[in-house]
């Protein structure tokens, strides 16, 4: 039996407030002071009235990664004056819709959608916020440049006056294994280390490492997660 509203934006609080508390304590375990670990809810496949349920709860970040989805909802939570996170696959025929509903973009992977992404932002005053996402295992389904090719992007994105390049975001392959999750996201951060003194020379500060999922955040944090992304331990399973 599907529970009432009243009922699901409860335990939407009490779920936000759990994770709140293990993000915490993971950041105290790991000696990360917990302020640094931001926490984006992922609300794709929920509705717009539990995201306001959860913005009632004090959270303010969200995530979406289906456009046509999205739409309606950042439209219906409009009052609400929430920030809202590109984080699924930036479709060429898409980055319009995109550069003016979205924040935030974590998953730039290509020179020509961060160009049009920057060209239809329609504000030059307030940039979009782009993190570049990496592959760090062959998997054909996702998306992501090779480590090799961040450099590269990176250097086209900071000449983008509409974007502002934030830093590196990684969803590695599924494991249950605390330390295979770890080995990814302290490659993810090795990168964005490099990456910093690379661009110092330009002035560019890199301040995001956008991993960490409802299966494997302790370990994303454990290896200097900046941003976890938290669908399922939030808004429950999805259908
Ligand atoms: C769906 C999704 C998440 C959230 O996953 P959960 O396992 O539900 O926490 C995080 N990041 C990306 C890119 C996603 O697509």
């Amino acid at each position: 039996m599907p529970l009432n509203p009243e009922h699901r934006s409860g335990l939407i609080t009490q779920c936000l407030s759990t994770v709140r508390e293990r993000l915490s304590e993971a950041a105290i375990r790991y000696a990360r002071e917990p302020a640094t670990v931001r926490l984006l809810a992922v609300s794709k496949q929920h509705s717009a009235e539990l995201i306001a349920a959860a913005a009632q709860a004090g959270q303010r970040d969200f995530g979406e990664s289906y456009l046509q989805e999205a739409l309606p909802k950042i439209q219906a939570c409009k009052p609400l004056g929430l920030t809202w996170h590109f984080i699924g696959q930036v479709q060429g025929n898409k980055t319009r819709a995109i550069a003016e509903h979205f924040d935030w973009v974590h998953t730039v992977d290509r020179d020509r959608s961060a160009q049009r992404l920057n060209d239809q932002r329609p504000d030059p005053a307030n940039p979009l916020q782009v993190c570049i996402q990496v592959k760090l295992a062959p998997e054909e389904t996702k998306g992501g440049v090779d480590p090799a090719q961040v450099l590269p992007l990176a250097q086209l994105i900071i000449t983008l006056p509409r974007l502002t390049l934030r830093g590196l975001m990684c969803i590695p392959p599924p494991s249950q294994l605390p330390e295979h999750q770890r080995r990814y996201f302290a490659q993810l951060a090795t990168l964005q280390k490099q990456l910093n003194h690379q661009l110092a020379p330009s002035g560019v500060h890199l301040d995001t490492l956008s991993m960490g999922m409802s299966g494997d955040y302790e370990a994303a944090i454990a290896e200097g997660s900046t941003m976890v992304r938290i669908g399922t331990a939030i808004f429950g399973e999805r259908r």
